[in-house]
Parts: structure tokens; sequence; C-alpha cells
């Protein structure tokens, strides 16, 4: 029978402008990437070598038999390779950690399998062989090749069945293009011999593949040939699993905000993208592109810290000519260079650009030479893993509310106290509001929890009769996120009417921030006038502590002022302070609002305050904030003390 090699000779074509395509781009080093490229190599191989054997096979007595043996030999090995480096490279485009080792194992057997029945076959016939009228023929071994082979391939499409969702339509098309495109090639050639098409159609699938997962594009940002923020990941990915140390230059634009407003959204992008080729031209694979106003460069800890500096500097020495309209102008950029320490094994890349997005200010600050990224990272770190105890305790009940008595001057009782959330963490006992509202806050849990405190407050004044203990209210924080929502106060009506609270037995705490002061003034109003409507008191807290107090005195129609325990401490400090104090005091009775004043640690405050008419006192002189049962039995012993004749205090 005479063999057709065209196929071989245009798979061969095919793969040459493949490899020139592959390194046409600048090519991103991954492992996975290499594997595609020895999948490159080994189809031209078999290409090639399959058209030596229509040769060896057609005119066997042309050549020497081990010279026809061998070139059938190595053509079947390296054929069969291909399904082994499939599997390979499939692992590692799913990254699946638990079945890596397994793999490498069954690819290593895989191909120790073929190699030894493959080269074994000249002796044993067991694969192929020339018969003594120099006929090639199939041995019985042939059909475990082909089984070895499907093995690989069908191993390689459970592993990417499981991860599917992590591709895109056209990167599961490929894959499941080259399973079923080799498959079927291979039963065609079974049935038409004379046809190899088997590695042209490999060849053909390898360009859908490559267009689909190992399109350099993937890599690069814009036009240009600087890395993007993938590459940068991946790149920091790859660092920490080799544990790499590494000296990352984090570059920012000085004044980017002015940059943007004068130029627009896509003229700074137009400028980014010439920065970003400039970048890359000095610094080749080691210059990155994270985010608009972040860029990257990569370097051995041990380079000159100076020279990398004055290198970037350079990059940005020349103004950067940007078409406006019909107008050319010439834009200068100042860089903002900050060089960071980073100990590989700290960090993968999700958390890096984190790091670089959120640590803008020490990012933006140029006196800082030099950052551990370790001190960088730790807030970061230890915000998620806040957030995950939040998550937790909202899931499984894991907040509690704890109660800080506060003292009424004029009755001599405890007749209030504040409502302060605990997190409770097994490993380190409570995590502080301090620390955990600011996160929840940030990232959008601060309404379940309020609804939460809100709910337990509720609870605990109905169950626990608080009126009958000498209570006659709860204070209760709201955060600004929350003030900021139209529907809170039908919520709360909802929630206390839920548990038949007297609202007159809630008073709600705001505090003045940034964000209210811009936007949510007309909000707060609002709500405060529902809930006033109802008997709900208000209570503008932590006065004197941010920078448009008397503003907010001014405009919102709270019955009591807390004032911040920062002020009573400075007060205690200097005179000018007490003077202060003593003034924003007169001046919040002139107004006729209560005020509590918080922090009270001394007699020697608490003298003072009362002196100078401070309706509640609230601090660790009465008591510290109490779980529920021991807050009831604080109230009962003072009740006790009262009934027989003795001060509250
Ligand atoms: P805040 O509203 O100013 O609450 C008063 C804080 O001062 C409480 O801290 C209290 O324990 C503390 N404190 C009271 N007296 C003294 C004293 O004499 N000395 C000292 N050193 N501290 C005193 P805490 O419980 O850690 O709460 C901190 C902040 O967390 C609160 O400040 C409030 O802003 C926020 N927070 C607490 N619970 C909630 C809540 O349920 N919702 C919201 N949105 N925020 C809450
Ligand atoms: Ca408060
Ligand atoms: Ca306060």
């Amino acid at each position: 029978m005479l063999y057709r090699p065209e196929y071989c000779i245009a798979s061969v074509g095919a793969m040459i402008i493949l490899l020139i395509m592959f390194f046409m781009k600048r090519n991103y080093a991954l492992r996975s990437n290499r594997i595609f490229f020895v999948m490159l190599l080994d189809n031209l191989l078999a290409s090639g070598l399959n058209i030596v054997t229509f040769y060896t096979i057609s005119f066997p007595e042309r050549f020497p038999l081990w010279f026809c043996y061998l070139s059938n030999q190595l053509y079947l090995f390296v054929y069969n390779f291909m399904a082994v480096l499939f599997l390979l490279y499939v692992d590692s485009k799913t990254k699946i950690g638990s079945v890596k080792k397994v793999i490498t194992v069954i690819a290593t057997l895989i191909v120790a399998f073929d190699a030894i029945i493959i080269f074994g076959t000249h002796q044993t016939h067991l694969v192929v062989y020339y018969d003594e009228n120099l006929v090639y023929r199939h041995g019985p071994m042939m059909l475990a090749l082909y089984v070895s082979a499907f093995l690989s391939v069908a191993i390689a499409d459970v592993v990417f069945i499981a991860k599917y969702k992590m591709f895109n339509f056209y990167q599961v098309l490929s894959v499941n293009l080259f399973a079923g495109g080799v498959f079927a090639a291979v039963i065609f050639q079974m049935f038409f011999p004379r046809y190899a098409i088997t590695n042209y159609a490999c060849a053909m699938i390898l360009f859908f593949v490559y267009v689909a997962f190992e399109n350099q594009a993937y890599y690069l940002h814009g036009d240009t040939l600087c890395y993007n923020r993938r590459a940068f990941i991946k790149t920091i990915n790859q660092k920490r699993f080799r544990k790499e140390e590494y000296l990352m230059a984090v570059i920012r634009l000085n004044s980017f905000e002015n940059i943007r407003n004068s130029l627009g959204k896509m003229g700074v992008e137009d400028l980014v993208e010439k920065i970003a080729e400039r970048i890359s031209r000095a610094y080749g694979k080691g210059a990155y592109y994270v985010d608009l106003n972040c860029f990257t460069v990569i370097r051995q800890p041990s380079v000159d810290k100076e020279q990398l500096k004055k290198g970037i500097r350079e990059c940005f020495l020349q103004t950067f000519q940007m078409e406006v309209g019909d107008d050319t102008i010439s834009v200068e950029v100042e860089p903002i260079v900050t060089l960071v320490r980073v100990c590989g094994e700290h960090f993968d890349g999700a958390e890096m650009t984190d790091l670089l997005q959120k640590a803008t200010t020490s990012f933006d600050d140029p006196t800082i030479e030099l950052e551990d990224a370790d001190d960088l990272v730790k807030p970061i770190r230890r915000e998620k893993e806040v957030l995950g105890l939040i998550d937790r305790a909202i899931k499984h009940d894991g907040f509690m509310v704890w109660y800080q008595p506060i003292y009424d001057v004029k009755a001599d009782a405890f007749t209030c106290s504040e409502a302060l959330i605990r997190l409770k963490d097994d490993s380190q006992g409570y995590v502080g509001p301090e620390e955990f509202i600011p996160v929840a806050e940030r990232n959008g849990r601060i309404r379940d929890i309020g609804d939460y405190v809100f709910r337990d407050v509720c609870r605990f004044i109905k169950t626990n009769k608080i009126l009958s203990r000498g209570v006659h209210y709860i204070e209760i924080n709201l955060s600004p996120e929350q003030c900021n929502r139209v529907e809170l106060a039908n919520q709360l009506i909802d929630i206390a009417t839920e548990y038949g609270v007297d609202f007159r037995q809630i008073n709600l705490e705001i505090t003045e921030t940034a964000e209210m002061q811009s936007c949510g003034m007309h909000n707060v109003n609002q709500l405060i006038t529902d809930l006033h409507d109802k008997g709900v008191t208000f209570a503008l807290d932590d006065f004197g502590s941010g920078f448009a107090a008397i503003d907010y005195l001014i405009k919102l129609p709270v019955d009591i002022v807390k004032i911040d325990k920062g002020i009573l401490w400075q007060a205690m400090e200097d005179a000018s302070s007490m003077k202060i104090l003593k003034n924003t005091i007169h001046m919040i009775r002139e107004v006729g609002k209560k005020i509590v004043v918080e922090g009270i640690e001394t007699p020697e405050m608490a003298e003072l305050l009362i002196e100078n008419g401070c309706d509640y006192l609230q601090g660790y002189l009465y008591s510290r904030p109490l779980p529920e049962e021991r807050y009831l039995l604080f109230l009962e012993e003072r009740n006790k003390r009262r009934a027989a004749g003795k001060v509250a205090k």
C-alpha cells in the first residue's frame, strides 16, 4: 500500500507557522506555556517522522532494517507522547493541587509503558514489525498503545471537567475539540490508513488551543509589551511557590486625579499605555501594569536601589505627547517610586494586588525609601481574618451584646446603658468593635450587624422588663452606613413592634462622619423626625472628636449629646483643653440638650463633670461594659443599695 504524506507535510508547515506566532508575541513563561511549547515541538517532530515512515513503510528495501524500525519507533513514541503532554497541560491549567502528584505518577507510568513496548518491538514484534517479506505489520500490543493514549486523554478530560467553570467558552471548546477531534482522526485513520490525517488534525486543534489559551495578549496591557495584572498575579504566585525574595518598585503618578480630570477617561488610558510602553522598553520582562495608577518593576533583591529609582525616573523625563481633538499636547508626569522588599513565600498575587491598591498612603509618600511588604500587608491580612470572623458570627450567632451602665446624676441611679457589641473569636477571646465595626462598614456587613444588635436589645428589653429594674432606655449605636438607608426607620419600627417594645426605651446614637456631612444629613434628619414621632430619642455620639461638631448640633434635632472621651481626657492634661471642655458643656446646655460624658475613669473626672452640670456619666469608674447576666446583677445590687438608703455609685 502506498501511503500519502501530503497531510503530514501540511502539518509540518502549520506547526512552523504556529511556532513563529508563539515566539512573535512576548512570551509569558508559565508551566502550562512551556508544556504547550513542547506540544508544538512534539507535533512538528511527529509530523516530520511520519513523513519518514511513509518511505520506510512503502519502500523498506531501500533502507537498512534498523533504520526502518527506528523511524517507526520514534514516530510512535512521539505521537503517543502528545496524549501525555495534553494530560500535563490540562493539569497545569486546572491546578488541582490534590491530584498533581497522582497525575505526574500516571504520566510517568504511561510514558514508561509506551517506551518499553515501542522500543522493544524490534525484538518482540509486539507493537509493529516487518515480516519476512518486509511488509509492515501491527503486532498484538498495538491496541495497548491506543488504550494508553486514550487513558491520558480521558483523565485529562475528567480533570478539566472538574474545573471547567474556571474557563471561558472557547477554552472549554478547545479542550473538548482536542479530546474529541484527535479521537475522531485516529478512528478515521484506522479505516483509511492511507490518509495520515492525525498530525494534521492535531496541528489545527493546537491552533485553536493557542488562540483560546496561549494567546500572549492575555498577559499584555493593551497594545503595549508591558505585562498586565494577570501576568503580575501569576508572577507573584510563582515567586511565592519558589520562595524567592525580590525587590519591587511601585510606581504611581503624582497628582493622578488632576491628570485624570484634565485628560478625561480615554485620555488617561492613552497616557497609561504610553507610560507602560516606556517602562517595558526600559525593564522588559520585569515591568507590569497593575492598575490605572500603579506600575511595578520587579527586580532581584541585590540590585542597586538608587540606580533602579533613577532609571524609573528617567522613563518620565521626556514629556508624553497626547492627541486631544485635533491638537497634540505635551503632558508632564512625575512618578512617585517606592521600593518594597518582599519575602516571596508570604504573598500570593491576589494579596499583593490588594496590597498595592490599599496601601496607597505609604506608596504616595515620596519620602519612604524602602518598605517591608510584611508590614504593609499585616492590616490587609487582619482585615480578611476579621471579615471571616464576622461572616462566621453572622451565620452562627457569634455576636453578643454587652451593656455599659450609665450613671444618671440627678436620679443618682443607673437609669440607662449603652449596648456595645462583642465578637467572640475562639482563638483570641474577643475582637473589639473598634476593630471589627470599621471592617464590617467597609465590606458591606454593617447592616446585618445593626439588625442583630437592634433585635437583641429589643429582646433584652422585653424579656427582662428593664423599666422594673430602674432602666429607662438603652442606647444603641447606629453606624453612618445604616443611617443612610431610607427604609431604616420603618425597619426599626417593625422590629420594635414585633418584640412589643415601648419606643421610649430606645435611644439611638449617631456619629458625625465625613460621609454624613456630604450626603446623608437629609436622610438622618428624616430618620430622627420619623422615629421621634414614635417616642425614640437620639444622641449625637463622640461629640468633639470630628470636624463638624457644631454644624451637627445646629442641624440635627437630637435630644442628647455625648461628649467624646478624648476631650475629657485631654482636659485633664492641660488647662486650655479644660477651658474648651467647660465651654462645650456650657454651650450644649444652652441649646437645651442633655449631656452624657463618656470615659469617666476617676472620681475627680466625675466631680468635675457633675460640678459643670452634666446629666449622665459613663465610664470604667462605674462599670465596664458587662454581659447581659452580669449587667442584671449589677442593677440588682445597685437597686438593693439604694433601697438600703446608700448612694447608687
Ligand atoms: P462608642 O460608641 O464611643 O462607645 C464607647 C466606647 O468607650 C466603648 O468601647 C466603651 O467600652 C468605651 N469606654 C466607656 N467608658 C470608658 C472608660 O472609662 N475608659 C475607656 N478606656 N473606655 C471606655 P467599645 O465597646 O470597645 O466600643 C468601641 C466603639 O465601637 C463604640 O464607640 C462604637 O463606635 C462602636 N460600637 C460598639 N458597638 C456597636 C454597635 O452595636 N453598632 C455600631 N455601629 N457600633 C458599635
Ligand atoms: Ca456610642
Ligand atoms: Ca462615644
